[in-house]
């Protein structure tokens, strides 16, 4: 592991002083944090303040594939529901975010490094993250699904949407849950990253953000595409051929949710493949025409559950 991290970790502590460091964080919100008297109402502070950032991810997002979905660029499984359900997503993010502010401010106490590592230091660490997540992950949600008491407790709610989805639908889930999948990973790397390469801020971003952006283009409902790198440049390296047969697509978790019994990965098809749990998606992908010609040739379509296979009546639309 060392070897990873290699440029970070020759900075000795006397060094510090000539590498740019955040004491105990961004700049912007330390500055308003530090105000309060312990390690750890500042890691919580800290951590409620950043979760903002995911929030106007999300946010921009949703709005920017709204808006080519309208201009007849993207197309969609089912139509666009509007809410948002933003507390129940905000307190997701929470779940992943305060625990390593947490841990950064109560545990480490040092400065966090904002380095730019080596190409190779980012690549290689973030592929070793999305591996090690990517395995927890598929046992973790397919054990949910097989354990009836799990599957209530933590996962049905999530299941809700079943059909029509959107980018904040992954939001849309148990608190615990969240901290389970997606926290105590992210936790996890935040530890190895501390004691294997010290705190490096350029080496624990980009496997949270592939994790929130897989995640949120995941449950867009959008068939996917390729303008879908310019939120997530990282992205690129997989979209050549050959690497794309092997990668999640909206497509696949799309018959998660309609399905259930299929599609358990985040990021890679492989453990599907492996336990032949794989499932390709036969839904139709239909432009923004098709769904305004839907709604205007179908006044009812709100009660006749029979037209898309499920009720529309439920929620606002953005045809
Ligand atoms: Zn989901
Ligand atoms: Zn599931």
């Amino acid at each position: 592991m060392a070897s990873i991290f290699a440029n970070s970790s020759v900075v000795a502590s006397s060094d510090f002083a000539s590498v740019k460091t955040i004491p105990a964080g961004l700049p912007l919100i330390s500055n308003v944090t530090n105000l309060l008297p312990t390690p750890l109402l500042r890691g919580i502070a800290f951590g409620i303040l950043l979760s903002i950032a995911p929030m106007l991810y999300a946010e921009t997002i949703y709005q920017v594939t709204r808006l080519m979905y309208q201009a007849g660029h993207l197309k969609r499984y089912y139509p666009l529901p509007k809410d948002r359900n933003y507390s129940s997503v905000y307190a997701t993010v929470l779940s992943f975010v305060v625990p390593c502010t947490v841990y950064g401010h109560v545990v480490t106490q040092g400065p966090w490094i904002w380095e730019v590592p080596s190409f190779t230091s980012i690549t290689l660490s973030t592929i070793g993250y999305m591996l090690m997540h990517d395995w927890f992950f598929y046992q973790g949600h397919r054990f949910f699904h097989a354990n009836k008491w799990f599957y209530k407790m933590l996962h049905e709610a999530h299941h809700e949407y079943s059909h029509a989805m959107n980018v904040f639908v992954v939001g849309y889930a148990e608190m615990m849950e969240n901290f389970i999948m997606v926290g105590w990973p992210w936790l996890f790397w935040t530890v190895v990253i501390h004691h294997y390469g010290n705190q490096n801020l350029a080496i624990l971003a980009p496997p949270l953000s592939i994790t929130a952006f897989t995640t949120l283009i995941g449950h867009s409902g959008y068939k996917y595409h390729v303008s879908f790198a310019m939120f997530h440049p990282l992205i690129i390296p997989f979209l050549v051929p050959g690497m794309s047969k092997y990668m999640l697509t909206p497509g696949d978790h799309q018959v998660h949710h309609s399905h259930r019994r299929f599609n358990f990965g985040l990021f890679f098809r492989m453990w599907d493949y492996n336990y032949g749990s794989y499932k390709k998606c036969e839904v139709w992908a239909r432009d923004v025409h098709y769904w305004r010609k839907f709604v205007a040739e179908n006044p009812d379509y709100k009660t006749n559950k029979a037209k898309v296979g499920f009720n529309l009546a439920e929620t606002e639309w953005g045809f």
